[in-house]
């Protein structure tokens, strides 16, 4: 693997799939380290702690941004989301690929604290399927679902800002296209 040490990030509107082909993705290369965000939105059931999110309160979010403990961070659709920095940097020092999966903003900050870094816009099909697989999803209220449709609105329009577009019709072959970006030579595709 010729990625050692270099950041990748991947954006897109909620509901586009970037969980699922993240989690392939660490499947197939666990070489790659995760960054795991800070956020003051409520777990949703089946979430834990330090793994898909920390769980903050809003005090101790804004904690964390006063002391500088946050690469990034960004509200999104409510609540507040940051990439805790120490961790990446450390990764980092160690030659170990990292990914963060986040939202448009904070993709932006990153581009100006990192910018030799990759970053990679996950694209739905079309607007309607990103509003179906997000309904289908069943975890958010009415409300919820409005917001994050507004925000994708948004973030659609910024996927020229991006070293590359990848568009989710296909899990196999977004993951590969994901791959080769990475720079990760796959053996065992199927
Ligand atoms: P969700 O609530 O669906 O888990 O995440 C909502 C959005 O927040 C997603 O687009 C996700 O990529 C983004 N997000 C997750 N962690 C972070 C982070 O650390 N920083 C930023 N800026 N966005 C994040």
């Amino acid at each position: 693997m010729s990625t050692s040490g270099k950041l990748t990030l991947i954006t897109g509107p909620s509901g586009v799939g970037k969980g699922t082909l993240v989690n392939k993705l660490l499947k197939r290369h666990p070489k790659i380290w995760l960054s795991v965000s800070a956020t003051t939105r409520s777990p949703r059931q089946g979430e834990q702690e330090g793994i898909q999110y920390f769980f903050h309160s809003r005090d101790r979010f804004d904690a964390l941004v006063a002391s500088g403990g946050l690469l990034e961070w960004a509200e999104f659709a409510g609540n507040c989301y940051g990439t805790p920095r120490k961790p990446v940097e450390e990764r980092l020092a160690e030659g170990r690929p990292v990914l963060l999966e986040i939202e448009l903003e904070g993709a932006r900050q990153v581009r100006r604290s990192f910018p030799e870094g990759f970053q990679i816009f996950l694209a739905p099909p079309s607007f309607e399927e990103l509003e179906r697989r997000i309904r289908g999803r069943g975890t958010d209220s009415e409300e919820a679902i409005q917001r994050r449709l507004l925000r994708a609105q948004d973030e659609l329009k910024a996927q020229a800002e991006f070293d590359a577009v990848v568009v989710n019709d296909n899990l196999d072959s977004a993951l590969q296209q994901f791959e080769r970006y990475m720079g990760i030579i796959s053996r065992d595709f199927n």
